[in-house]
């Protein structure tokens, strides 16, 4: 461990050289199906993952592990050093830390676009009302839906519905962002607006694991390409190593489905 360098934080030291995401030998079952397996997987500060494979491989069971929509039965997922807290007002944190955007938006339907970007900042992040709302304005300039502000969900596109999803997590301060097919609801011609914001948000240095079948975002966003096939971790890569050498029969197959 010698030259390994540590930074504080919130009072503990952590290696800097430790994954700010770490999946530990993780396993989990759905009754008889056994849907996480061995899963070993550390995300580091900065990094954006893509994470690829077919329907049904264990791909949105993963993410809800780590902001803890689902629990483990064995193995260990830190955060930035610490285990994932179970429940009560340390979970409403992590979930907080752990921002998520799904493939259905998922927008409070009876908020307006701002309401649903100060929500959280006012009751998780304790933060005061006009504060919130300036970043929350500031948020959705940045996502390009400033001028929706007053709107509800319904009166939006799907890709701005997406993009306000966006900023909503980016309101809590998040130390990493789960992406679900964040596209994969989305008419074609809005697909583009709303992975051009993520690039925005990789470049800025986001911690990212995006689920995703856009492979045009996996080969310029990632800087790992993590491939699962029933419930494993099956490959790990570049994007340019694996799209061009995919090493596993099961990459191979897959690929050639989708490209
Ligand atoms: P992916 O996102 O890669 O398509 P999922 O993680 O959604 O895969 O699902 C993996 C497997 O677990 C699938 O066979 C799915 O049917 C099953 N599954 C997912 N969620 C549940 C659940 N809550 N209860 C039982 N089975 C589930
Ligand atoms: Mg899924």
């Amino acid at each position: 461990m010698s030259g390994v360098s540590m930074s504080k934080v919130d009072g503990d030291a952590v290696p800097a050289a430790e994954g700010l995401v770490v999946l530990s030998d993780v396993n989990k079952h759905f009754g008889a199906l056994h849907v996480l397996q061995d899963i070993d997987l550390s995300i580091a500060r900065g990094e954006v993952v893509v994470v690829i494979g077919p329907s049904g491989s264990g791909k949105s069971t993963l993410c809800r592990t780590i902001n803890r929509l689902e629990s483990i039965d064995s193995g260990s997922i830190t955060i930035d050093g610490k285990p994932l807290p179970s429940e009560g007002k340390e979970l409403a944190r992590l979930r907080s830390d752990v921002g998520m955007v799904f493939q259905s938006f998922n927008l409070f339907a009876h908020k307006t676009v701002l309401e649903n970007v100060v929500l959280g900042q006012v009751k998780v992040r304790k933060k005061d009302k006009d504060e919130a709302e300036r970043r929350a304005r500031e948020l959705l300039d940045r996502v390009g839906v400033g001028s929706q502000c007053d709107k509800y969900p319904a009166q939006l596109s799907g890709g701005q519905q997406q993009r306000v999803a966006i900023a909503r997590a980016l309101a809590m301060d998040p130390k990493v962002i789960l992406f679900d097919e964040p596209t994969s609801a989305l008419d074609p011609e809005m697909i583009n607006e709303v992975l051009e914001v993520m690039q925005q948000l990789a470049r800025d240095g986001m911690t990212m694991v995006v689920v995703t079948h856009e492979m045009g975002f996996a080969r310029s966003a990632a800087n790992r390409v993590v491939f699962m096939a029933d419930g494993r971790i099956v490959e790990e890569a570049t994007p340019d190593e694996f799209f061009s050498n995919p090493r596993s029969d099961r990459a191979k197959d897959f690929l050639s489905k989708i490209l």
